[in-house]
This record gives structure tokens, sequence and C-alpha cells, in this order.
């Protein structure tokens, strides 16, 4: 039998509006090469100066999400290799004295302990012949879980509850295929209970690749071993054409990167005081929120993941559930005709007006309108924003509540429908039914059918 290890390494791109030791913008659609200066550029005698303020508190929000120890002191260190896309000749990084230990993150069965978080820079970017300098000196975490994983499900499981808390923690856009979240897996089979050489394979770039590179990895493995090869560490990448890994590189070890003091950063004390202050205004958890929607609004883990995979409709629902009576319609809408449309159309949805599509739901709620009408208004306000109780007022799409007109329009019903009503009479209950249906027909479907039935039924009795 054998068994298979997965350990992760996990960048991500913090939100911050400067780079990690500049002053350089880091916006993602600047042209090439404009966010940059002589610090993130490692010219000579230039002095790197550490963007405390804004790396170090999205550092310790996520230390804290994970219940990691949080260091004391901090330091940087150089972490030297040759690229053309890092003009220092070294990676600024930490690795004597990372800022977060020992963390963890429960998934469905297990907890995956979470070995360290240390804060390091990223590098340009090659785009063919040239190269863009734009993303040196931004600042990363790169998450180290310990080899806790046996499966594909179980990576994939906890890389999307990671994604959510990055999500909810807003400190991280956590896009895997725009590269703001980076996988590395390493993963080795084994037989007996042995731990086996580990092969690396670097920044899968989606769900499906993670899970097909792992499964078509395993199955390398495995065949090598069967034919009593011995497998080499290395580092090899995925294909997502071929479906396949391939060998890159073989694997450096921490002897070939030279690790030094970064000696330009002096080391940082952190205060047990600014650790406080991030705890006492730390968000609700997504794992806390997913409880309390189960238990309180009856809301599926299915529609829980449609709402935590884009925080923007998370905020929505949140918003619209103060304003509405009933969360278990805002759900149904979200992840039914919201969903719907976004698909069809183009649509901002950072600028929705909340409060017009709180007051249509709750003109549905109290049934002055009809479902038809519900959906069409929605998309009204979502296509044009238009005001709903304006366009249904002008469209005349309030429902009919008038008794009078109800009766006048059944009383002309059954004058024009005499055999169904006798076959009624007669104890045929599906005339009552067709009569019900002209005369919702002939009230354009503006009334309540319910109601309808009721007048109707007291009328011919
Ligand atoms: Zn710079």
């Amino acid at each position: 039998m054998y068994k298979t290890t997965i350990g992760l390494e996990i960048h991500i791109e913090l939100k911050t509006l400067k780079k990690l030791f500049c002053n350089c913008k880091t916006n993602f659609n600047a042209s090439s090469n404009l966010n940059t200066c002589p610090i993130c550029l490692g010219m000579a005698g230039t002095l790197p100066k550490f963007n405390k303020k804004e790396v170090l508190h999205l550092a310790i929000k996520l230390g804290l999400a994970l219940s990691s120890d949080i260091s004391n002191i901090i330091s940087f260190d150089r972490k030297h290799y040759f690229y053309k896309d890092l003009p220092k000749g070294f990676q600024t990084t930490q690795f004597f004295n990372p800022v977060l230990r020992n963390g963890n993150l429960q998934i469905e069965n297990k907890i995956i302990n979470i070995k360290e978080i240390h804060i390091e820079e990223d590098a340009g970017k090659t785009k063919g012949d040239n190269i863009d300098f734009n993303r040196c000196g931004i600042p990363l975490l790169e998450i180290v879980t310990e080899p806790d994983f046996t499966s594909y499900e179980e990576v994939i499981e906890f890389l999307k509850s990671l994604r959510e808390i990055l999500l909810f923690l807003d400190i991280s856009d956590a896009k895997i295929e725009e590269g703001s979240m980076r996988v590395d897996i390493n993963i080795s089979v084994s037989k007996d209970n042995l731990l086996g050489n580990r092969v690396e394979i670097k920044n899968v770039g989606s769900f499906k690749s993670i899970k097909n590179a792992i499964l078509y990895e395993q199955e390398r493995q495995i065949k090598l071993l069967e034919e009593n090869n011995i497998i080499l560490e290395h580092t090899r990448c995925f294909d997502e054409n071929k479906n396949k890994t391939i060998f890159m590189r073989n694997k450096e070890t921490i002897k070939d990167y030279k690790y030094l003091k970064e000696v330009d950063i002096k080391e940082i004390y952190i205060e047990d005081d600014f650790i406080e202050n991030i705890r006492k205004n730390l968000p609700i958890l997504p794992n806390e929120k997913r409880v309390f929607y189960k238990t309180k609004y009856n809301i599926s883990d299915d529609e829980i993941d449609i709402l935590f995979e884009n925080i923007l409709f998370y905020s929505i629902f949140e918003a619209l559930c103060v304003k509405t009576k009933n969360p278990r319609e805002v759900i149904n809408l979200i992840c039914g005709e919201f969903l719907k449309i976004l698909n069809k159309e183009n649509i901002d949805i950072k600028n929705l007006n909340i409060t017009y599509i709180a007051n249509l739901i709750n003109i549905f709620l109290d049934e002055k309108i009809t479902r038809d009408t519900y959906k069409k208004t929605f998309y009204e306000i979502l296509k044009n924003n238009q005001n709903p109780e304006e366009y249904i007022e002008k469209n005349d799409l309030y429902l009919i509540d008038d008794e009078n007109i109800i009766k006048d329009a059944i009383d002309i019903v059954l004058e024009e429908n005499k055999k169904a009503l006798d076959d009624y009479k007669n104890g045929n209950l599906k005339s009552l039914k067709f009569l019900l249906g002209a005369t919702l027909k002939k009230l354009d479907y503006r009334a309540n059918a319910n109601i309808v039935n009721n007048i109707l039924i007291d009328i011919i009795n």
C-alpha cells in the first residue's frame, strides 16, 4: 500500500499601498517599470526601509486567524540566487526569525499544522525579452505547512479555507489564477509508512491543475517505485495543456542559497500592545460565520461556498440581511437570479444599490408583486439602477388587492364558462383550476392566486 505525503508552500501577495522596503506603489495595472525606484531595483548604496505599518499589521492579522505564535523580534535575511528578474542578486526574506510559527487550520477531518509564515519580497516579471520590475519588492507572505496532507481533496479544502480567511481579513486578493496566491506542492509517495523523497511542483495555477498535478505525480512516483527506481529530489512544473508534470531543475538546497543576515535592516520589535490592538479588531472568521448561517439562516454549505468565494457576494448578502426580513429569500436571490444575470451581463457589482434591492425583496415578501415581476424588476435594478417602487408603479405591476375588481373578473369568467362551472358543481375539481386560471389571465396575472381562489370558491358556493 502506497502512502502519499504532501506539504504546501503558498505565496500570497499582500494588499498594501506601498512596497515592502520603499515607497513605490503596488497597483497591478501600472505601465511597465513605472512603479520602481533605486531601492526596489537594488542599486548600490540604497537602504531598504521596512514598511512596518502596513505589512506587519497584515501578517499579524493572519497569524492570529491561524492561531500562530507571533515573534517578538523579527529580522530579515538575504537569500542568494541569480535570476534576471531579481536585480539585487538576492531576495530579502526571513530565514532565521520568521514573524509567525506553529499555526494551524482545521479542515473537515483534521488539523493542518503550519510550520511558519514569513515575510519576503516578490521578484520582477519576465515578459518575453523584457523584464517588468513593477512587482519587484511587493510584499509577500510565504505560508509553509507541515507535510500533513495525504490527498488532493485535503489540499484543495485547505486552500479554499485559507483563501476565505485571506478574503475575510482583507489582506490579499488571493486570486490563484492571477498569481496573487501561488501554490508550490511538495509531494512524496512511499511504502510501509516511510517518508519518501519529495518532489516539488512549482506554481500550479488553478484548483483544477492542483488536483491534476497531484494525481499525475502520485501515479508517476508509484510507477517508478514499482520498477525499483529511486526518486530523486527535484523540482517540476505542471503543464496544463499536456496535463502532466515536467522536470524543471534539480532541487536547490539551503546551502545553495547562502542565507545571510540582512544587516541593512535593524531587528524589529513587536510590542504586545500592537498585537492586542489587531486582535481586538479582528473580523468574524469564515468558519464561525458558516456555523451561524447554517444554524440561524438554514443556508447550505454549497450556498455558503458561493457567498465566500467572492467577498463582494458576502458583503452584499450581509448588507441585504440587515435591511430585509428574510435571509433565506436573500440567499435564494443571490444564488439564483443574481448569478444568472451576472453570467449573462457585464455588471459592476461594486456599485450596486443595496437599498433598492432590499426594498424590492421586501415588496416581494409582502406579496405585493408576482415572482415574475420580482425577477424583472431585480434585473432592472442591476442593469439600469432603476428605483423598484418607481418601476413597478410606472409599469402598473403591483398586484391587484381590490376585492371588487377581482369579483368583477370572476363574474365575467363564470358567465363565459358556464360548462366548466357546471362540471365543477358536478364534482370535477379540474374545472375549478381552469376557472382560476381564466380569472388570473383576465387580471393580467396581477392578482395573488390564493386570494383569487378563495373568492372564487365563495362566489360559486
Ligand atoms: Zn521602489
